[in-house]
């Protein structure tokens, strides 16, 4: 399915950084942009983008559908409030991105992803043990049946590809004066 409104995406602006507790080692969608961190702009944006951080465009790409199809406000606000829509809405997004993984012959780092989903990356969407075995699950189910057909998630991706600019300006928007 094609995104059916305008989206951006873009890295994170430089005041993000200063942003108490803001993670900058993960890409977010708010709204309609998607913030990418520096090192995964930077591989994104570079002539050869590796498959792990091709296949993170589709999984923001799973929670900006998300995002239309049920409200932006809604979504986020239910993101918020609800441990368990937190973690069934990380993992709807992930198991596409195993899907592509898979069928390209990448892998999925399972302790790495379980130790955010667990601690405050995630805001604690779960448990470790229940995080790193639905995962386990999910990727597993994934290599045994990878999409055989992945024309429509490739041209996604280069879609995507070509939407990513650089962030405006290097300043804060903050002004001082
Ligand atoms: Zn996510």
């Amino acid at each position: 399915m094609t995104l059916p409104v305008k989206y951006q995406i873009r890295p994170f602006p430089n005041y993000w950084h200063y942003i108490p507790a803001s993670n900058t080692s993960l890409a977010l969608t708010f709204f309609s942009t998607i913030y990418l961190p520096r090192e995964l702009y930077n591989k994104l944006t570079s002539p050869n983008p590796d498959l792990f951080s091709k296949s993170v465009l589709l999984h923001e790409r799973t929670h900006l559908l998300e995002l239309y199809e049920y409200g932006s406000l809604k979504w986020y606000l239910r993101y918020l409030l609800s441990r368990q829509f937190r973690f069934s809405a990380e993992l709807r997004a992930i198991e596409v991105q195993m899907n592509y993984l898979a069928a390209h012959g990448g892998n999925y780092d399972l302790e790495w992803k379980a130790d955010q989903l667990s601690n405050s990356t995630y805001v604690w969407a779960a448990a470790y043990t229940e995080a790193k075995s639905t995962l386990t699950k999910m990727w597993e189910d994934a290599k045994k049946h990878p999409p055989t057909d992945t024309r429509a998630l490739d041209a996604e991706v280069q879609m995507m590809l070509g939407k990513i600019v650089p962030a405006q300006g290097t300043a804060s928007p903050l002004h001082f004066s």
